[in-house]
């Protein structure tokens, strides 16, 4: 990406407003910063996520792309590197090796460099701004915040995750996320693999008889770290879900998993203090409209494609790099966005659909379906 600031639609959209600060928004404003657009992240929060969040998987796509926004150094020396995809059969053997070169990280960790670099290349946050409107003009558009305040730009970009006020705004009649009939559970174990063969740098899936493991081995024998999909037909509520403790959550995965090997073991040592839990696993079904005038989506807002594809983060990031190009390279908006569509949605559908399949197998396990 140049920095000129002089070529492609960048003679025109100098200002972009990034509705969200998750991952995909920071990405997306080092991108425009590469691609000579300036950029201001709206938060709906009132202060920083620091912390927060289980772990997930950056595919070599993922790294990619934050390499292209001068973050390689950064996210190597963040979690640690997962060199391979390891199909076990529940009862410790294992089946197939898919290559990955990917990175296993916790969410925090990588939302601490992204805070870090936009800091060092003075691109602020504004905190507490959840956005309620929209207003368009031919030359700009107008951001409106739930705290009475407003923001001016030239283009505004939908960071805001699978509940997006942006793709309603752009198309009232979207899809929301979809239940993927799954809870998610996971956590840390003092469990050592050590000895058992693979199992360094790579990460193993097993389908268990009650529900699906996922696990790997932690850097310097500091033991596993785990998840667990577990089938449950009926949504949990929100309240429903605050009912069940960590430990209660904890004692269901050894329950489901007490035949399955090596989870029954991991689980047995694992701390329920570390227990992250997502009540409900959601994907984005495809979304008709990725972008309508000066307002265009990237990340979960209009790709979310479920945890069993291994590719939220990275698709989320990807796309933002690329959008970012479009907008350099393309002599004007509605050319921009539509070469930004369609250089990711056969993409981002292709991976959903492929999750969508593995989704339905472990929302049937033990049910015979
Ligand atoms: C707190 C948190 C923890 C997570 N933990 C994990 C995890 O452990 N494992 C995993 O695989 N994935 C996790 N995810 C999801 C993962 O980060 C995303 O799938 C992926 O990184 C794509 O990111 P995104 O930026 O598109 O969406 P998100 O990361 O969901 O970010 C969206 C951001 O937009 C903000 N927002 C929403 N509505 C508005 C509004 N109206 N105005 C302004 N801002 C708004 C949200 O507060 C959020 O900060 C987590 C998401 C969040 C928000």
């Amino acid at each position: 990406m140049s920095n000129t600031g002089t070529t492609g639609t960048t003679g025109t959209i100098r200002r972009a407003l990034i509705i969200g600060g998750g991952i995909a928004g920071p990405v997306t404003a080092l991108a425009l910063r590469r691609a000579g657009i300036e950029a201001e992240v709206f938060e709906a929060y009132e202060t920083s996520a620091d912390g927060i969040g289980g772990s997930f998987t950056v595919a070599p796509n993922g790294l990619a792309a934050l390499a292209a926004v001068g973050l390689a150094e950064q996210v190597d020396g963040v979690g640690q590197l997962i060199e391979r995809m390891v199909m076990e059969d529940g009862k410790g053997g294992a089946f197939a090796e898919i290559p990955l070169g990917g990175r296993a990280m916790r969410r925090a960790e990588l939302y601490a460099v992204l805070q870090q670099r936009l800091r060092e290349e003075g691109l602020s946050v504004r905190y507490g701004k959840r956005l309620v409107g929209v207003e368009e003009s031919p030359t700009g558009v107008t951001a409106r915040f739930a705290d009475g305040s407003t923001a001016d730009g030239d283009l505004l970009i939908g960071t805001d995750g699978t509940r997006s006020v942006v793709r309603e705004l752009i198309d009232p009649a979207a899809p929301g996320p979809q239940y993927t009939g799954l809870i998610g559970v996971g956590g840390h174990s003092a469990h050592r693999l050590d000895g058992a063969p693979g199992r360094g740098e790579s990460v193993h899936f097993a389908q268990g008889g009650r529900a699906f493991f996922g696990f790997w081995a932690l850097p310097g024998g500091a033991g596993t770290a785990w998840f667990s999909n577990i089938p449950q037909p009926e949504q949990l509520t929100a309240e429903q879900a605050r009912g069940v403790s960590r430990q209660d959550w904890l004692a269901l995965a050894r329950e489901l998993h007490a035949e399955d090997l090596p989870a029954r073991d991991v689980l047995a040592e694992a701390d329920a203090a570390t227990v992250e839990v997502f009540p409900r696993l959601e994907i984005m079904p495809s979304v008709p409209n990725w972008y309508r005038g000066r307002m265009v989506l990237v990340g979960d807002s209009v790709h979310a494609p479920s945890n069993s594809s291994g590719q939220g983060v990275s698709l989320a990031v990807e796309s933002a790099v690329v959008l970012a190009r479009c907008l350099e390279s393309h002599p004007d908006l509605p050319s921009a966005l539509a070469a930004y569509e369609a250089a990711r949605r056969p993409a981002v559908e292709e991976v959903a659909a492929k999750a969508a399949v593995v989704n339905s197998r472990k929302a049937s396990a033990g049910t015979g379906a």
